[in-house]
């Protein structure tokens, strides 16, 4: 092993701000380059912590006597580096130490600091080891041409084109890349100490492209700018626009929609029998005031009763306290049946509010009259909305007025300042009513 280098000379930074910019890049240049060479000692000494931390040594190798689990760690605490670029460190380094002959350019351009730590982790991970199917003249020809992309690529394209390259020579290999990725998924959920809950996990690449594209379908006219497709497309894309939602919101409100219409679609396939459902628990008298807090199982944090009774509305199960300890869980009386629904979405076709588009797939039903105010569970006091607009109605004070004697016709939701028709979306309905006088 030997040092990269003795001494490093570094050009002085005194009035940098007065220096032509010519000069700056220059100096942007040298210190990088100066980086590298740094960093290239670094990874030859991380490589050495690898190899005095290595499992034959047990409890007495060197990152585990000085407590730390694994030289990655090790080097992250010593160096301040992040467990990702101490990672890097110690697979550079190790290779620095002992170079199979098709990396050994690879090692010696880290070693003069032509390339970065960053750029040779890439190529060699990207490029992986010699397979029946590819020779190590191959890998060495191929590690050649990345060396000579890295001087322009920044390391996340290098590594791309090293994954790619690999794909070329090694097809039967594909297979089994791919299915080592989709060993790496998983997902979880842990509860956050605030009643928020923490999403956590890996979506493979198939997994990925399905996920990654229903979540750009709806948020797409934020990122992209609007694309006007028809009146429909274009009415969506300006009420994303006005959304006061930021993108991620809007984005993780799409997610857990697409998995409560999965449950109401689900065959027992994906759930079985029991479908995703949520419980609300609440105390009677708070519900009857319309004030104090709900609780829905599983969760610590509280509800307010607004949000317990749309939830409920919305067909989640309730469970009602009563005084002297009785529980009412409300079914009957409560819930529109699957036939109601049928009727409701022929009824409506989607979420009643005028301007929205959407189908009956993502409707909740809605009692026009509460139903806690004893609104009956029939289809003549119910309308179809979706949760933006539910919430409306619950959490946000507004109401529905209904002309009396006309059906379904006529109704509109306000909250006193503005008003919104409420009317059919079904094409066969709007010809129906057309054609009566
Ligand atoms: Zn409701
Ligand atoms: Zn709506």
């Amino acid at each position: 092993m030997s040092a990269p280098c003795t001494v490093i000379e570094l050009p002085e930074l005194s009035g940098v701000s007065e220096v032509p910019s010519a000069r700056l890049e220059q100096l942007l240049a040298a210190y990088a380059a100066a980086g590298r060479r740094v960093d290239a000692g670094l990874a030859i000494l991380a490589g050495e912590v690898e190899r005095r931390s290595a499992v034959e040594h047990g409890h007495l190798g060197l990152a585990q006597s000085s407590g730390d689990r694994t030289a990655d760690a090790f080097v992250s605490r010593v160096t301040g580096e992040s467990g990702a670029s101490a990672r890097q460190l110690v697979t550079v380094g190790t290779l620095m130490d002992a170079a199979p002959p098709w990396f050994a350019d690879v090692a010696g351009s880290v070693r003069s600091g032509d390339v970065s730590v960053g750029a040779a982790a890439a190529i060699t991970q990207g490029l992986g080891a010699p397979s029946p199917s590819v020779s190590p003249d191959a890998l060495l020809d191929a590690a050649q041409q990345l060396l000579d992309a890295a001087a322009t690529l920044p390391p996340e394209k290098v590594a791309r084109r090293a994954r790619e390259m690999r794909d070329d020579l090694d097809a039967a290999g594909v297979a089994s890349r791919e299915e080592a990725l989709r060993a790496k998924r998983f997902l979880r959920l842990t509860l956050q100490a605030d009643g928020m809950t923490r999403i956590f996990g890996m979506l493979d690449p198939e997994q990925a492209a399905l996920v990654t594209d229903a979540i750009d379908c709806v948020t797409a006219p934020r990122r992209n700018g609007p694309r006007f497709v028809d009146s429909a497309e274009r009415a969506r894309v300006e009420a994303l626009e006005k959304d006061p939602r930021s993108t991620e919101q809007i984005a993780v409100d799409a997610l857990v929609e697409m998995i409560r219409i999965a449950g109401t679609a689900d065959t027992g396939r994906v759930f079985g029998i029991r479908r995703p459902s949520v419980r609300v628990h609440v105390d009677a008298r708070d519900l009857t005031r319309g004030d104090g807090a709900a609780h829905l199982e599983g969760q610590s944090a509280a509800v307010s009763i607004a949000t317990a009774e749309r939830l409920m509305c919305g067909g989640y199960q309730p469970v009602v306290f009563h005084p002297g300890g009785s529980l009412d869980l409300g079914l009957t009386q409560r819930l529109f049946s699957e036939r109601q629904r049928v009727a409701l979405a022929a009824i409506w076709g989607g979420c009643a509010v005028e301007q929205c588009d959407r189908p009956p797939s993502w409707t909740e039903a809605h009692h026009a009259h509460p139903w806690k105010h004893d609104g009956p569970t029939d289809i003549d006091n119910g309308v179809l909305l979706c949760r933006h607009h539910h919430m409306l109605l619950h959490n946000g004070g507004w109401r529905i007025h209904r002309p009396p004697g006309r059906g379904h016709v006529g109704w509109t939701m306000s909250d006193g300042r503005r008003t919104l028709p409420l009317v059919t979306k079904n094409p066969v309905r709007q010809h129906q009513l057309a054609r009566t006088p």
